[in-house]
Formats: C-alpha cells, sequence, structure tokens
C-alpha cells in the first residue's frame, strides 16, 4: 500500500508533466531531460537521542532542475516520507517558480521522522546534522531550503547557524523562512494566504459573479487558511465555514473571526465554536459558496467528490489538494479553478524576496513586499489565464504548459554540456 502511494506521487508529477508537454509541442530530447530530476541525495545519519540511545534517521535532498536559477524547495520532517514523494516535490518546485516567473529552478529535501515525538534537543541535533549531510548540495547560489510540513522558522534557523558555522561567517541567504531577526523577510508568514486573496479577488473580477458578498468556505485552519480567511474577511468576503483535522464550523451569516482566533487559541481548535453550528469536513467542501479554500491537505477533492462540490471557484491553498480526476470534472462542471502551483506561491515569491534581501543586506518595509507580491502573483494569474483562454486548456494544465514552456526554453539556449 505504501508502496503504491509513493509511486503514485512521482507519476502523478509526471503524468502532469506529459500533458503540458503534449500542450506545447515539446521536442523529444528536452522532455527526457525535464521528466526525470536531476540530483537524487540520500543519507542515512545517527543521532544521540536525549536516553543516550543512538537513532540513524534516513533523509533526501532532491534538485529536478536549476536551469533557470538555484534550486528552491522546501524541507518536510514526516513520517510517511520518502525518495519518490521528495522527487515529485522537487519537480512540482520547478515548475511553480518558472511559472510564477521567479529565477529558480526546484528542489525539495525531506526526513523520515515525526517532529511532534523528538524533545526540542533532538530536533536541533536531527536539523544540524541533516544540514551537514547535505551541505554538499544546498547554500545561496546553489540550492536554497525553506519549511515544509514538520519545520519551521526555528528549523532554518539552526540550519542557517550550520552552514553559517562551517563557512566561518554568517551565511543569511542560505535558507528562507527564517525569523525575521536572523533575515527573514517581513510578511513571509502570511505571504502564501495573502497571495491565494489576491488571486481569489483576481478570479472573481474576472469571473464577474453577481453574489452581493461573495462566501467563502476554507478547509484547514493552520498557516495558509488562517491568513487567507482574514484577508478574504478583510477584503470584504464573507466567511461562513472552516474546518481543522478535529471538525468544521458554519454560520452562514458569516463568521466572527477575531472571537473564533480566542476560542482557537484557548480550545486548540475550531470546534465548539458557539456562534457557529458543527458540520462535517464533507460538508464544509460542499457547501453552496462563491469560493471555496481547501487548505489542509492533499487529495481532497476527488472523482467521489467534485460532482457535488457548489462552490463556483476553487481557489487552492494546499499542495495537490485536487486529483487529476476531479480537475476534469470541475472543469467540465463550469467551476474555475486557481490550482496550486500559483494559489499558494505566495509562499515562495516572498522567499524569493527574502533571498534577495539577504543578498543586499538591505529590508523592505512588509508594505513594499505585498506590493511586490502583488504584482508577481497577479502577473502570473493572467499569463495564464491567456494560456488557458486561448490553448482552450483549463488553469492547471495552462499554468503547468507556461511552466515547461519557460524551463524548456532555459534548457534548450544553455545547451548539452560538454
Ligand atoms: P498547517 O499545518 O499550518 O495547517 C494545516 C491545517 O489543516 C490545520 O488546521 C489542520 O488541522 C488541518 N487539517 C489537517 N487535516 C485535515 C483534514 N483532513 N480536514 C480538515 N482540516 C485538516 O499547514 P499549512 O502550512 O497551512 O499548509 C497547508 C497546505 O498548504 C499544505 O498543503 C502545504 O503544503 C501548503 N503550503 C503551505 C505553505 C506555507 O508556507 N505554510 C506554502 C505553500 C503551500
Amino acid at each position: 500500500m505504501a508502496v503504491e502511494t509513493r509511486a503514485s506521487a512521482y507519476q502523478t508529477a509526471q503524468r502532469r508533466f506529459d500533458a503540458a508537454a503534449d500542450v506545447i509541442g515539446l521536442s523529444d530530447d528536452t522532455r527526457r531531460t525535464l521528466r526525470e530530476v536531476k540530483r537524487e541525495l540520500t543519507v542515512h545519519f545517527p543521532v544521540r537521542m536525549d536516553d543516550g540511545s543512538v537513532h540513524v534517521f534516513t533523509g533526501w535532498r532532491v534538485q529536478h532542475n536549476i536551469s533557470r536559477g538555484p534550486a528552491k524547495g522546501g524541507i518536510r520532517y514526516h513520517p510517511q516520507a520518502n525518495l519518490e514523494l521528495v522527487k515529485a516535490l522537487a519537480m512540482l518546485m520547478t515548475w511553480k517558480c518558472a511559472a510564477v516567473g521567479i529565477p529558480y529552478g526546484g528542489s525539495k529535501g525531506a526526513v523520515a521522522c515525526d517532529p511532534t515525538k523528538l524533545s526540542l534537543n533532538e530536533l536541533e541535533h536531527l536539523t544540524r546534522r541533516f544540514a551537514t549531510e547535505i551541505a554538499i548540495l544546498i547554500g545561496p547560489e546553489k540550492d536554497i531550503p525553506a519549511p515544509d510540513m514538520g519545520t519551521n522558522p526555528q528549523v532554518m534557523a539552526w540550519i542557517m547557524d550550520t552552514i553559517s558555522m562551517h563557512s566561518g561567517h554568517s551565511v543569511t541567504a542560505s535558507v528562507t523562512g527564517k525569523p525575521v531577526d536572523v533575515g527573514g523577510s517581513e510578511g513571509r508568514t502570511d505571504a502564501p494566504g495573502r497571495g491565494a486573496t489576491y488571486l481569489t479577488l483576481e478570479a472573481l473580477k474576472y469571473l464577474h459573479f453577481d453574489d452581493q458578498t461573495p462566501t467563502v468556505a476554507i478547509q484547514g485552519f493552520g498557516q495558509v487558511g488562517r491568513s487567507a480567511a482574514r484577508l478574504l474577511d478583510e477584503a470584504g468576503l464573507t466567511i461562513v465555514a472552516v474546518s481543522d483535522s478535529k471538525g468544521a464550523i458554519h454560520n452562514p451569516k458569516g463568521l466572527d473571526l477575531s472571537a473564533l482566533e480566542e476560542h482557537r487559541q484557548v480550545r486548540g481548535g475550531v470546534g465548539g465554536f458557539k456562534k457557529a453550528e458543527s458540520i462535517t469536513n464533507e460538508e464544509l467542501l460542499e457547501l453552496p459558496v462563491t469560493v471555496l479554500v481547501p487548505a489542509a491537505i492533499e487529495q481532497q477533492i476527488t472523482e467521489d467528490n467534485a460532482g457535488k462540490i457548489r462552490a463556483r471557484l476553487v481557489t487552492e491553498g494546499a499542495n495537490a489538494a485536487v486529483t487529476p480526476e476531479a480537475d476534469q470534472i470541475l472543469h467540465d462542471r463550469g467551476i474555475f479553478l486557481v490550482p496550486d502551483i500559483i494559489a499558494n506561491a505566495g509562499g515562495v515569491i516572498v522567499s524569493y524576496f527574502e533571498w534577495v534581501q539577504d543578498l543586499q543586506a538591505f529590508f523592505w518595509e512588509e508594505e513594499e513586499i505585498n506590493t511586490k507580491l502583488h504584482h508577481v502573483i497577479t502577473r502570473a494569474f493572467y499569463e495564464i489565464l491567456h494560456m488557458s483562454v486561448n490553448k482552450h486548456i483549463d488553469m492547471r494544465l495552462a499554468a503547468y504548459a507556461l511552466a515547461v514552456q519557460r524551463v524548456a526554453n532555459a534548457t534548450t539556449v544553455r545547451g548539452i554540456y560538454p
């Protein structure tokens, strides 16, 4: 079962690539090159645990492509992480960076571990040793890690410090998503949710919906979901439902987000919020809202429920929340999708800004960062929309086609060495 899941993540990534390659008529030579990852490093490394025992962990760093610039991609700590999944995620990063036009290739890293079961001390030792093991690949000009599932700004600070200790001086540009105190960027925490908000507003403008006050349901109330909820609410939309892994709540008149935030901090989740009724996560996905934002985990809208989605616009905040089969069903039903590759790209765009600020040792105000984010992500949206309309393809395929074309151009013009 686990092996099947592993195979399918990379196969799905290659399947999406093949479809995009067909759209742009990619040559067989370039297709063979881009279909594979460039480098894959597997490391097994010992960590001394708090009880004195030694545990050997396995981790990976994969670079899919570096034709357009240094590789960029997060590091995930998760028990089910594996090489095939990391390869798939590295490939997705190549397309994501190219789709939004930032000068990076794509990479990803992971350690198979459950960070919730490690002490802070064990987490730090694991992180510093893993950073040392992959130090032959990473660095500001080569490959720049960032947080992903199970990692956070503190983990990034440890990686930056480890690389800096090896170099004998501070190398702040070696990772992004760091705390602001050590070269992190203003606006980074909200960036994925902010990008999703900007694109939801652009899509609504394009679609000319006549809803007086568009309503929104958000699955997942974590970093992406909470930022999106707050910012969409500030933009005048009505958030009628949200959920987390423990439950979902609904109030057709709109949720009081500041009261909900207080409730979440006390209760540790959205469940039991008094000013709303409890529903299931499945019901949340099928509510008759203007906008649905899946911002939790992958494979939430599938061939089983895509026919029941009643939102008119889906902004895919979480990576791979919609399966390829569901893509087709949503498209056939006239439901507009803003795909993950751009919907949550605010994170990597502001990571790029962080790297640029670190390299020039000159930091920008949050307002400037948000303005630049708006420019980059909105430009990408309209370029992809243009491709989608011109080629009569859905937004995801259009995003992939545009991205693959950019990477193929860079790969071809550079030629094959030697
Ligand atoms: P997070 O861990 O902060 O939040 C995830 C939320 O989803 C939590 O509220 C959790 O309880 C909820 N959840 C988990 N399983 C659920 C389920 N079955 N039903 C409903 N809710 C469920 O994670 P995040 O950083 O917000 O990331 C969410 C998604 O966005 C992931 O796919 C991630 O890869 C993607 N993403 C995150 C960033 C980022 O910078 N945080 C950037 C780009 C993409």
